[in-house]
């Protein structure tokens, strides 16, 4: 079962869940798909035994090839491409600007000239490891690159499938959150009892719904601030399934690198239960799907 760690904003305790979940199971493998601000090792310390560039293919071309169609440049979505047509026995040029580059590779599949190479660029690192018998794998993107989604991909591609597979995504509602939480059997959605928390939660229930992933909702530092995440989940019909208190020992533990299963043993049974909800209505969903 693949099951995704997500939250509508940063901040509310998603790597918590996704390190303690993981560490309080047999058999898991945790993949860090916050590629921009990975931060699953510092708590799990793994031994790092594999790491491989993240690459995209980008075009480069081949001027002597080249008449300066502009073919490319209409067929790229993202405007990574610029042509200068030869004018008044002129060259012309062709300008890529790889940083806006999502390495669909249409402009090298349509170039009628065939003057469009794919070479490969390095946007980031893949890092596998292992603690005790857990797998772990993380993405970083490099400083100043704009593209997660391709080095997310390329963690998820170490999904083992005989495993407990639990995905770290990174924050938000958009294209990397989407492209983490994809192909997942669950999503557990982490928030906390504020505005923000509630707002960014509605947020994230839409995307879930819209690609049809079942989910629940943990509430972290459950109590402090209001009722409001509880009623929606309430009123939309959304498993609550886990709260975490507000904890001095949970903060600290935090704050020094050190999961709080493994400060505090009886943690483990809470998110062995969290697990077991997750189990729950993943069966439930399965069963309705069938009828
Ligand atoms: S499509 Fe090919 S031939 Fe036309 S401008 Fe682009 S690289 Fe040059
Ligand atoms: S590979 Fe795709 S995104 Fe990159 S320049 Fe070509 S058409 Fe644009």
């Amino acid at each position: 079962m693949i099951i995704s760690i997500a939250s509508g904003k940063g901040g509310t305790g998603k790597t918590t869940v996704a390190v303690n979940l993981a560490l309080s199971l047999q058999n898991v493998q945790i993949l860090d798909c916050d590629v921009e601000e990975p931060n699953a090792h510092i708590f799990l310390k793994p031994k790092i035994i594999g790491e491989k560039k993240a690459v995209i293919p980008v075009p480069e071309i081949d001027e002597a090839k080249c008449d300066y169609c502009g073919k490319c440049r209409e067929v790229c979505a993202y405007h990574a491409i610029a042509v200068v047509p030869a004018n008044d026995g002129k060259k012309g040029s062709v300008l890529i600007f790889p940083h806006l580059c999502h390495g669909c590779g249409a402009c090298s599949l349509l170039c009628p000239k065939g003057a469009i190479k794919e070479i490969d660029k390095e946007i980031g690192i893949i890092e596998t490891g292992e603690k005790e018998n857990m797998m772990f794998v993380h993405g970083r993107l490099n400083v100043g690159e704009a593209m997660s989604p391709p080095v997310i991909r390329q963690v998820k591609k170490h999904i083992n499938l005989s495993k407990t597979v639990i995905i770290d995504a990174p924050p938000g509602t958009s294209c990397p959150v989407i492209t983490a939480v994809k192909g997942s059997d669950f999503c557990v959605l982490v928030t906390e009892p504020t505005p923000f928390g509630l707002n960014d939660l509605i947020l994230a229930v839409e995307v879930l719904r819209k690609i049809e992933i079942p989910f629940g909702v943990v509430i972290n530092r459950a109590d402090i601030g209001d009722g409001n995440v509880e009623d929606y989940c309430e009123k939309e019909n959304i498993p609550i399934l886990m709260k975490i208190p507000f904890s001095k020992e949970i903060a600290v533990s935090y704050s020094e690198g050190i999961p709080v299963v493994e400060r505090d043993i009886s943690y483990q049974d809470k998110f062995i239960n969290l697990y077991l909800n997750i189990c729950g209505i993943k069966n439930e969903a399965d069963s309705c799907r069938k009828r």
